[in-house]
C-alpha cells in the first residue's frame, strides 16, 4: 500500500507528489503562529492556501498544536526546507524523507560545483545551471551569444510616469475558505493572543494551484516583454512595475520553478519576450533562487547567526512594527507602508531601502533576518540568511557577494522618483537637509574602513571618504540620530 504524502504548507504543488492520486495529509499547527508575530496576510495566505489544498483530492487534514502530535502513520515527506523541520521529520519514526522539490539543481551537483571554490557567486553558479538544465541555450553556446543582459537592465524608471504601461496582475478572488481563515485570525489574535505586524487586507497572492497558474500565464503574456529595462527601478505609485509577483505561489510550492522557466523561455523562443527580459527573469529563478537555497544548506548552521561587521543594534520599534507614519524620509516610509499593507515590496526597495538602512545604521543581521521573515508573504527560513544575512547585511564578509550593499541617495535619487517630493536633499549630508541614506553611507564607510579595506570595488568609495571636510561632523549627526526614525 502507497503511503501517505505528508506535504508541508510550502509544498503544495503537484510536483511534490508521485502521481496526482496519491494521498496526501497536511497539518495545520497554530503553534507555528505562536513562535513569531508574522504579518497578518502572510498568516492568511499560507492557511488559505493550506486549506484550499485540503478541499482538493485524497486529503487528511490534521488541525494539531504541533506536527509530532499529528503524524500517527507510516508517512513519506519531501525533504522540508528548513534545518528545524528537517530535524523533526529525522526524529519522528515512520516518516521517510525524500529529496527535496520545488528547486531545480539537485543538491549534489551543488555540491560538486561549490566544494573547492574560494568564492561562491551567483553568475558562475548561473552558467553552470543554464548548461546543467540547457536552459536558454543554443548548443553550447548562450542564446544570443550573451549570458548576461544586465547592462540592459539598470534603467532609471522613465521620467515624469507615475507607473510603468504594463497591464496590472489580474486580481485573485477571495472565497469562502477565506472568510473563514480571516475569521479564525481575529479569533487567535482576540482569544488565543496571537499577535500579527501589518495590516490585514484583500488577499492579494495566489493560493490555489489554479489561481498561481493564472497569474503565471498573464505575466508570461503580458509582463514578462517589459521585465527587464527597469527591473531594479521604483517608482512611488506604483509598487509592481513589471515583476512577477511569483514568488508567494513559488515558495508555497504551487508552481514549480521549472515550469515558470520554460514559460519564460518559450515566449522568448516564439519572439513574443526580448531575450534581456526572458534572461534577467530565469536568472532570479534559476539563477539567484536556487543560489539561495542551496547556500542555505551548504554553508555551516552558524551561518546565520555570523555578524562580521559587529552589528550589534536593536531594530527600533518603529521599524519592528512598521509604523510607517513616524517616518519622514519619503522612499523608506513609503517602502514600509508597502510592508505594512502589503506583505511584499519588489526586489530594490527590500535590498536599497529597507536593507540598506540597516546596514548603515548597524542593526544586528540575525534581527534583520527575523524582522523580513515574520513581515513578508513570501518569507522563510531557507530565503533569509544567505539574501539577507550574507547579501543585504554583508554579516558574511563576502562569502557569496563582492561588496556590501550600501548607497547613498544619489542611487534612490537615480533609480527612484522618491527624492523630489521628500523632506530631505540626496547630495545633502550634514545639516537639517541631510538624505539619512547619504549621511548613512558614509557613517558606514568610516566605520568599517579597516574591514572594508581590502576591496577593490570600495577602493574609490573609501579614497572619496579621506577628502571629505566635514566627516567629524557627519559622525556626530548620525550618532546623535540614533534609532530615531529618519
Ligand atoms: P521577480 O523580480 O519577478 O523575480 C522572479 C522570481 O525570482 C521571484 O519570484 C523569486 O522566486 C526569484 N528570486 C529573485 N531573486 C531572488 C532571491 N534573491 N532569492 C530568492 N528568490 C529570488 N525572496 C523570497 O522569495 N522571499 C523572501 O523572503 C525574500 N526576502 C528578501 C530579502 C532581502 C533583503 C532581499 C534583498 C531579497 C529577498 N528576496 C526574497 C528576493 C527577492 O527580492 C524576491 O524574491 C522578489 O522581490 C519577489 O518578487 P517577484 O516574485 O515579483 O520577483
Ligand atoms: Fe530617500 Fe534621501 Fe531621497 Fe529622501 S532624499 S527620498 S531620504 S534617498
Amino acid at each position: 500500500r502507497v503511503r501517505r504524502r505528508w506535504l508541508f504548507a510550502d509544498q503544495l504543488g503537484p510536483h511534490f507528489l508521485d502521481t496526482p492520486e496519491h494521498p496526501v495529509l497536511l497539518v495545520e499547527s497554530k503553534a507555528v503562529f505562536r513562535r513569531r508575530a508574522f504579518h497578518r496576510q502572510k498568516a492568511h495566505l499560507v492557511l488559505s492556501a493550506l486549506r484550499h489544498r485540503a478541499a482538493e483530492g485524497d486529503v487528511r487534514l490534521v488541525r494539531a498544536e504541533t506536527y509530532a502530535e499529528a503524524v500517527t502513520e507510516p508517512l513519506t515527506v519531501c525533504h522540508p526546507t528548513s534545518r528545524a523541520a528537517r530535524g523533526l521529520v529525522r526524529r519522528l519514526p515512520g516518516v521517510e524523507m525524500l529529496p527535496p522539490r520545488g528547486f531545480v539543481t539537485a543538491p549534489q551537483d551543488f555540491v560538486s560545483w561549490a566544494d573547492g571554490r574560494d568564492h561562491l557567486r551567483l553568475e558562475d553558479f548561473y552558467r553552470y545551471a543554464r548548461r546543467r538544465h540547457d536552459v536558454l541555450m543554443d548548443g553550447a553556446e548562450p542564446a544570443g551569444g550573451r549570458w548576461n543582459l544586465d547592462a540592459d537592465n539598470r534603467e532609471p524608471p522613465p521620467r515624469g510616469a507615475d507607473h510603468l504601461d504594463v497591464p496590472p496582475p489580474p486580481p485573485v478572488v477571495e472565497d469562502e475558505i477565506d472568510d473563514r481563515v480571516r475569521a479564525d485570525l481575529d479569533r487567535w489574535q482576540r482569544e488565543d493572543g496571537i499577535a500579527f505586524v501589518g495590516n490585514d487586507g484583500p488577499r492579494l497572492f495566489p493560493a490555489t494551484r489554479e489561481e498561481a497558474l493564472a497569474r503565471l500565464r498573464h505575466f508570461v503574456t503580458e509582463r514578462l516583454p517589459s521585465f527587464g529595462p527597469q527591473e531594479d527601478a521604483m517608482l512611488s505609485g506604483d509598487p509592481w512595475m513589471a515583476h512577477s509577483l511569483l514568488s508567494p505561489a513559488i515558495n508555497l510550492g504551487l508552481l514549480d520553478p521549472l515550469e515558470v522557466i520554460e514559460g519564460a523561455e518559450s515566449a522568448y523562443r516564439a519572439g513574443s519576450a526580448p531575450l534581456a527580459g526572458a534572461e534577467g527573469f530565469i536568472r532570479q529563478i534559476l539563477g539567484w533562487r536556487d543560489f539561495i537555497w542551496h547556500l542555505y544548506w551548504y554553508f555551516e548552521p552558524e551561518y546565520r547567526a555570523v555578524n562580521e561587521l559587529a552589528a550589534h543594534r536593536q531594530l527600533p520599534r518603529w521599524f519592528a512594527e512598521l509604523d510607517a507614519r513616524a517616518v519622514g524620509a519619503r522612499c523608506l516610509a513609503d517602502v514600509l507602508a508597502g510592508v505594512r499593507d502589503r506583505g511584499w515590496v519588489h526586489h530594490i526597495p527590500r535590498l536599497m531601502v529597507l536593507g540598506n538602512y540597516a546596514l548603515q545604521r548597524g542593526w544586528r543581521p540575525d534581527a534583520v533576518s527575523d524582522w523580513f521573515h515574520r513581515s513578508f508573504v513570501d518569507g522563510y527560513e531557507w530565503v533569509m540568511t544567505a539574501n539577507v544575512v550574507g547579501m543585504s547585511q554583508f554579516a558574511d564578509g563576502g562569502r557569496m557577494s563582492s561588496k556590501p550593499y550600501a548607497a547613498g541617495g544619489a542611487y534612490i535619487n537615480r533609480m527612484s522618483d522618491y527624492c523630489g517630493g521628500c523632506r530631505y536633499d540626496p547630495k545633502v549630508r550634514l545639516g537639517a537637509d541631510a538624505c539619512p541614506y547619504t549621511a548613512g553611507y558614509w557613517s558606514f564607510l568610516a566605520r568599517h574602513e579597516h574591514a572594508l579595506a581590502g576591496n577593490h570595488r570600495l577602493r574609490r568609495p573609501l579614497q572619496g571618504l579621506h577628502r571629505l571636510t566635514d566627516l567629524d561632523a557627519v559622525l556626530a549627526q548620525e550618532k546623535a540620530r540614533g534609532s530615531r526614525a529618519p
